[in-house]
């Protein structure tokens, strides 16, 4: 028999679908409060998030005449007119999260604009007003969820374990950590930080506070290409070059018009196809990409609660964020794009590398598969070759992160050795060097953020032998110096990574400059392996004198 659902029990269920999980909670509550204009989010939680999880922000608050409103479905403050739907900025305009979050948990928010006193403060359960009081905050909101699924018991059972929940919740800070590095954001889960970020509004700052200072000054600037055509994608952001991978595909953080986009999708592939070739099997890269395009252009309706915005000529997206990170990690400026959109699928995307790393040999060579048969590559050689070209791009895109030396680093020189750096000062600072002559030799007080102390010292060294400190010159000292030395016996990643940037630096290799290698083609191993069958052959003939 037909019948309408009572209103209560809808709500739940509409409810429950979109906020399935801790993290579900989360991600809404930090949307409002980046919609708010907060600096500082703070999230805080225990078992998981779904005992206790609450999200603090210092944005512009709600007044004390409205407050009374929030957990009412459709009620916001975002969207007025269906006109406005296709230029809306705001994470959120339809105001159904906090009245989801309030029929399946008890929901307090507080609250304080710039022009209140006090705080208001109420507490909902089971969507109704349980009380409503005054008190001393700051301004900003605080929502407190508790209990999450009290109301719905069933739900509960779908949940993972209190970790994989509380990992699930500091992704989505992460996530949104890297989008929006102006604010700081802290994650305190069971009393313990577990991630903090400066706001401070430097990408890479923020990238190194979550995946380490090594990661963060190495990824490689993707940088909108100036001569694509108006209109369109603008693509921006950091890509980490093959030696930083993760074995998962949550390093890939994407985001349209500062708005989240699904890590499972369509845009995070083409970003992992553009390192095809590059990546050792399994391996995952890490990126932080931002899209912006005419807000026009994307599809605000099929934003539900729990999806994410979709660029609504998909396919030029994916074209355009495809050859910009291609571009980036091969170090060459992107093509212009076409004012068609040009459906390119992830599929028929070009590989630049034919190589298959199988291993090393001796401590000093690394053994490949390619084409033209088995390759015994000087391992040195090729790690030489390839840091000097990412070296170079890095340089080009306006020189490598460089770290302050504290305490600064003094580094003895000859005369000679001295005279030639300090006349090559200007040129060595874009390189992130910077230093003052100091006793017999230099203090040096910047440096490429990815050099040892020892590193430091062996590029200026043998900077000071250079009669001129171009760019090329620069890039090979530090590649020669930062280099794998011969002996050391390398990870299958690492090989993976020495090979895969080799290959990005082959179309830039003079003549003559790449490492030495040695092949051994299929005729080769045909004729070799040829010789030893006749040889076993013989060895195992019976001697002539027993047959006779
Ligand atoms: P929506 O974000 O779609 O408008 P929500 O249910 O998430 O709907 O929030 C309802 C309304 O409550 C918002 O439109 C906003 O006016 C207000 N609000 C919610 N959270 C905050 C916050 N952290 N700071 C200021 N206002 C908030
Ligand atoms: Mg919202």
């Amino acid at each position: 028999m037909l019948h309408i659902l009572e209103a209560e029990l809808a709500g739940q269920l509409a409810a429950g679908e979109a906020i399935d999980r801790p993290a579900a909670v989360a991600r809404e509550l930090v949307e409002n409060a980046l919609d708010a204009e907060a600096r500082r989010i703070t999230i805080a939680l225990q078992a998981g998030g779904t005992s206790w999880l609450r999200v603090s922000d210092d944005g512009h608050g709600i007044a004390a005449d409205e407050i009374a409103l929030v957990g009412t479905r459709h009620v916001t403050s975002k969207l007025a007119s269906l006109d406005e739907l296709a230029t809306i900025a705001t994470h959120g305009f339809r105001g159904v999260a906090l009245a989801s979050i309030a029929a399946v948990a008890r929901l307090t928010i507080s609250s304080r604009t710039a022009d209140a006193a006090a705080a208001t403060e109420l507490r909902l359960a089971n969507g109704t007003l349980q009380h409503r009081r005054l008190h001393a905050a700051p301004i900003g909101t605080s929502v407190t969820v508790e209990q999450l699924f009290y109301t719905m018991p069933q739900r509960r059972r779908f949940l993972h374990g209190i970790r994989a929940e509380a990992a699930a919740v500091i992704a989505i800070a992460t996530h949104y950590a890297l989008i929006a590095p102006h604010v700081a954001f802290s994650v305190i889960v069971d009393g313990c930080s577990a991630l903090a970020t400066s706001g401070c509004g430097q990408l890479r700052a923020a990238l190194a506070a979550i995946y380490g200072a090594a990661v963060a000054s190495a990824m490689i600037d993707v940088a909108h290409d100036q001569r694509a055509a108006p209109g369109a994608p603008r693509i921006h952001g950091l890509l980490a070059p093959p030696g930083h991978s993760r074995r998962g595909r949550d390093g890939i953080h994407l985001a349209l018009n500062r708005h989240a986009i699904a890590a499972r999708g369509r845009l995070p592939a083409v970003v992992e196809a553009a390192y095809r070739g590059m990546l050792a099997p399994g391996d995952h890269p890490i990126a932080v990409l931002n899209v912006d395009m005419d807000p026009a252009d994307v599809d605000r309706f099929g934003r539900t609660m729990h999806r994410s915005v979709r660029p609504q000529a998909e396919s030029f997206v994916s074209a355009a964020l495809f050859r910009a990170s291609r571009a980036a990690l091969t170090g060459r400026r992107g093509v212009a794009l076409p004012l068609n959109p040009a459906p390119t699928a992830p599929a028929d995307m070009p590989t630049t590398t034919g190589w298959r790393p199988i291993g090393q040999y001796a401590g000093r060579y690394i053994i490949a598969e390619a084409e033209q048969g088995l390759a015994i590559i000087d391992q040195r050689g090729a790690d030489i070759a390839g840091r000097r070209m990412a070296l170079l791009a890095q340089w080009r895109a306006g020189g490598p992160l460089r770290r302050s030396l504290e305490p600064a680093l003094a580094v003895p020189l000859d005369d000679r050795r001295l005279a030639r750096l300090l006349a090559q000062a200007a040129a060595l600072q874009r390189w992130g060097f910077t230093f003052d002559e100091f006793g017999p030799g230099i203090i040096v007080r910047h440096a490429p953020a990815e050099l040892t102390a020892l590193q430091i010292g062996q590029v200026l060294a043998t900077l000071g032998t250079a009669a001129e400190a171009t760019a090329d010159v620069i890039a090979l000292a530090i590649a020669e110096a930062t280099a794998v030395a011969v002996g050391i016996a390398l990870s299958p990643g690492e090989i993976g990574a020495i090979v895969a940037r080799w290959c990005l630096s082959q179309d830039h290799d003079e003549p003559g400059t790449g490492p030495a290698i040695a092949w051994l083609t299929p005729a080769h191993i045909a004729t070799l392996m040829r010789h030893e069958e006749v040889h076993q052959h013989r060895a195992g003939m019976p001697p002539p004198q027993a047959s006779a």
